[in-house]
């Protein structure tokens, strides 16, 4: 243990599960969860790991407490490394880390009373005076806003609300140093919600506890951390302190995640950058920096210059073309239902070179002409069942640093962390775009 040494530190964590096939189960691929992640947490502080479903951000927090074996990377406990700890340090650990989970219910087991099962891990831990025990769930149970002549009653007679009140206190019951607390309000009715949140900051700032807040809820995030770490198909792609990140987001995520916070304001609503495109399997994710399937500020190609919007759907259409996810069947179809035309055999190639157009948001004539070339020539092939023609010609012409570089993590001139292109000063980008990433 080291008397500097941060309570939580998390060191290029991996957790990897694989894919296997055949008989024999050979490996076949991998599906990247958790994929280098790093962040660290304070005594007294609240991480708020934020992201979209299945970005990994719960496995990141069950394979850091070592519920699930990290594939690589270091978790320091007090400046020692949790990833080489055997059994019963490993059951020490778990008295000084404690989760709290999204559904309060599954927590619970229905034949124990609530005093039996904020008492269980007193027990497990070596406490055998029942009194002793006793008197403890009573306090923990009034210090949580529950009473404790509750301690008899058994789970179903309470409210999912109460019931994360229960959790929160069963937590609390081996004076933990950490908190793990997974979506712990997501469940509730939103009239509870607030409840349990401003909860777990009161228990926070009694026993200086350190918390790691994981939601997908930007505005909970906002309210609870004081520091945040976004993170993107496995991988943390901004942090820093909370205020700074909401007031100045550098990440073109983070500010289309920010965006879509609803306001109460209407003029403000509907304003939001609409994120566009698949979120990547993590099985399979996208090449360079991983969010250049989905971001609307990727970077274009050099030497050419068009409408941000265009190029964004541009680069829509040049995935699709890859992944041949394009359906000429359908298409055909859909200009028969929009025109006089009745037979397929009768729709020309114009139509469907305007109906690919209008279904990707592309423009009729994008503003740079020599784009415009190479794109009328992609389309012409997709038309005539030529992908892979066309796939390596808007590779060659429209070959992006966001798709083939992946981008470090730097400090950005807002204070904070953030990996993006736009941050690495040896890439060359438009002025306006990057201009457009500061001004923020
Ligand atoms: S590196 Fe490119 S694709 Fe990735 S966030 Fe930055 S601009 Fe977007």
């Amino acid at each position: 243990m080291s008397a500097d040494a941060p309570l939580l530190e998390v060191r290029n964590l991996k957790k990897h599960y694989p894919i296997q096939r055949g008989i024999f189960g050979g490996e076949v691929g991998r599906i990247r969860a958790v994929d280098g992640v790093s962040f660290s947490v304070e005594r007294g502080e609240t991480l708020g790991l934020v992201g979209e479903s299945g970005c990994g951000k719960s496995t990141a927090a069950t394979t850091m407490l070592r519920l699930e074996e990290p594939t690589d990377g270091d978790v320091l406990f007090d400046g020692v490394d949790i990833t080489e700890y055997d059994d019963r340090e490993l059951k020490r650990f778990r008295r000084r880390a404690q989760m709290i989970f999204q559904d309060p219910t599954s927590s619970f087991d229905p034949r124990m009373s609530i005093g039996e099962s904020v008492a269980e891990p007193l027990r497990i831990h070596g406490m055998s005076d029942g009194n002793r025990r006793r008197a403890i769930v009573k306090d923990l149970l009034e210090r949580v806003g529950m009473s404790g002549d509750d301690i008899d009653r058994y789970p179903h007679e309470f409210s999912g609300g109460q019931k994360q009140r229960i959790a929160l206190a069963r937590a609390l019951s081996v004076n933990p140093d950490l908190i793990v607390a997974d979506e712990p309000a997501s469940a509730l009715d939103v009239s509870i919600q607030a409840d349990i949140l401003q909860l777990i900051s009161d228990l926070q700032e009694e026993f200086g506890l350190g918390v790691v807040f994981i939601s997908h809820d930007l505005g909970v995030i906002r309210d609870i951390a004081d520091n945040v770490a976004v993170m993107y198909l496995g991988e943390i792609v901004e942090t820093g302190p909370t205020e700074q990140v909401f007031d100045s987001p550098q990440h073109p995520y983070t500010r289309a995640l920010i965006d879509s916070i609803p306001s109460p304001n209407p003029r403000e609503r509907g304003m939001a950058v609409e994120l566009t495109g698949d979120v990547p399997s993590p099985a399979n994710p996208p090449s360079g920096c991983r969010f250049h399937t989905r971001c609307p500020e990727v970077i274009q190609p050099e030497g050419y210059d068009f409408e941000q919007s265009a190029w964004r759907s541009v680069m829509n259409f040049r995935t699709k073309v890859t992944t041949r996810q394009i359906d000429l069947d359908g298409i055909r179809e859909f200009v028969i239902a929009e025109t006089d035309v009745t037979d397929p055999e009768d729709v020309t190639h114009d139509q469907m070179v305007d109906a690919i157009r209008s279904d990707f948001d592309i423009p009729d004539t994008l503003s740079d002409p020599e784009a415009e070339s190479v794109l009328s020539d992609a389309l012409e092939r997709v038309v005539r069942d030529e992908f892979d023609e066309a796939s390596a010609s808007l590779a060659e012409a429209f070959e992006t640093v966001c798709a083939t570089d992946s981008p470090d993590m730097v400090r950005t001139e807002a204070g904070h962390s953030a990996s993006c292109h736009l941050h690495d000063q040896s890439v060359e980008v438009e002025p306006g775009e990057r201009i457009a990433q500061s001004d923020d």
